[in-house]
């Protein structure tokens, strides 16, 4: 019998556009001989619209943006597992394809685990973690992982006791700093600061996008990534180089202007690789991970390595870093999903 999957994309965030891509893409990838292919579009105002059963891959973004037609889903979630002529759908998985609030922070993911559905990817604790970068850190910190010296607060601690949070920052870490909003991906918000002036308009860019904040101490290092892929014994990927051409690796050199330059494998001595892969099956282990993250690291001219963070749901167009990692692992694009579906389906049978 064929699998009924449910392809879940679109959503509220900044990555709406980035998460229709790469629906597009897995259409494309997935064998419709053994799958039945359901879409479910969630619109930027955050309503879901579920559409007939694909018969072939979408050749474009726009057949996966459903209008007001669709059978809306927003507010019954029972009507999840019903389709367009109203009979019941039982779905053998979930393939979220979203990114950031909403996308990858755990609130889908609890939703599924309500329903009690199959999903790729991680479950609700490792996605919440993995999203608030300040609790990412500290079990990091508790793991044992090596990363950059950093200190955080909240809105209303920024109102009551600016100038002390200020001087804080100063004490603690070194220029420059890189301010983040603590809950986002992308870049979106972050920015560097190399004096008290640039740190204080930097915090409040940041604070309007998140409540908390955090403040890093800047390295000088190459951007390292590593894909981890699976459940209790998951494997790591060779690692990639990320090269921006900006001054950082900012929205736009992720999203726009494409200024990025991808380097698999990176190029890097054999015991780097080697602490570098077992850091980010420790990284994965902390967070209690399953199905994908890809471990985002420094590496210094002297192969100092600290770990940045981790991404619940990477980026997964057939020309993101995640699926490039483990293409040059050997592992195909639609053998990546095949192996992400069947890992879904495990980590369900075993709660069970
Ligand atoms: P994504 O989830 O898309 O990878 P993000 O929004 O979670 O990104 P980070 O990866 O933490 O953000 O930071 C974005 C970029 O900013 C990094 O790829 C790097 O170029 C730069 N950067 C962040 N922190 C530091 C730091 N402490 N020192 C030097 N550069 C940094
Ligand atoms: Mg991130
Ligand atoms: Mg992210
Ligand atoms: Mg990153």
């Amino acid at each position: 019998m064929k699998k009924r999957i449910g392809l879940l994309y679109g959503g509220k965030s900044a990555e709406h556009e980035v998460s229709l891509s790469t629906a597009c893409a897995v259409t494309g990838a997935l064998n419709f001989e053994e799958y039945e292919v359901y879409p479910i579009f969630i619109t930027l105002d955050g309503e879901w619209r579920c559409g007939e059963r694909l018969e072939k891959p979408a050749s474009t973004i726009e057949e996966l943006q459903f209008g007001d037609d669709a059978i809306i889903l927003e507010n019954n979630i029972t009507k999840f597992l019903v389709n367009e002529s109203g009979e019941a759908v039982k779905f053998d998985v979930i393939f979220p394809l979203l990114h950031g609030t909403n996308g990858e922070d755990g609130t889908v993911q609890g939703l599924l685990e309500v329903l009690n559905l199959p999903y790729v990817g991680n479950g609700v604790l490792a996605s919440s973690a993995g999203m608030d970068k300040v609790i990412m850190k500290q079990l990091f910190e508790i793991a044992g992982l090596p990363q950059v010296p950093y200190t955080y607060f909240i809105r209303s601690e920024w109102v009551k006791e600016q100038e002390a949070i200020l001087t804080r920052c100063e004490e603690k870490l070194a220029w420059p700093m890189f301010v983040k909003p603590a809950n986002l991906g992308s870049s979106v918000g972050i920015s560097k600061a190399t004096n008290r002036e640039e740190l204080k308009k930097a915090i409040e860019v940041a604070l309007q996008f998140d409540r908390k904040i955090i403040v890093e101490q800047g390295v000088v290092a190459r951007e390292i990534e590593l894909g981890v892929l699976g459940n209790d014994f998951p494997e790591v990927s060779v690692p990639g180089e990320i090269k921006p051409m900006t001054e950082f690796y900012d929205y736009d050199s992720k999203y726009k202007d494409g200024s990025t330059a991808l380097i698999i494998p990176a190029e890097l001595p054999t015991e780097v690789v080697a602490s570098l892969k077992e850091q980010a099956k420790r990284a994965f282990k902390i967070l209690d991970g399953s199905g994908l993250v890809r471990a985002d690291f420094f590496v210094t001219a002297d192969n100092d390595i600290y770990i940045n963070e981790v991404n619940t749901m990477p980026g997964f167009t057939p020309v993101s870093m995640y699926p490039l990692l483990w293409q040059h692992t050997d592992v195909s694009y639609p053998e990546l999903i095949n192996r992400l579906i069947a890992l879904a389906i495990e980590r369900h049978e075993e709660k069970q």
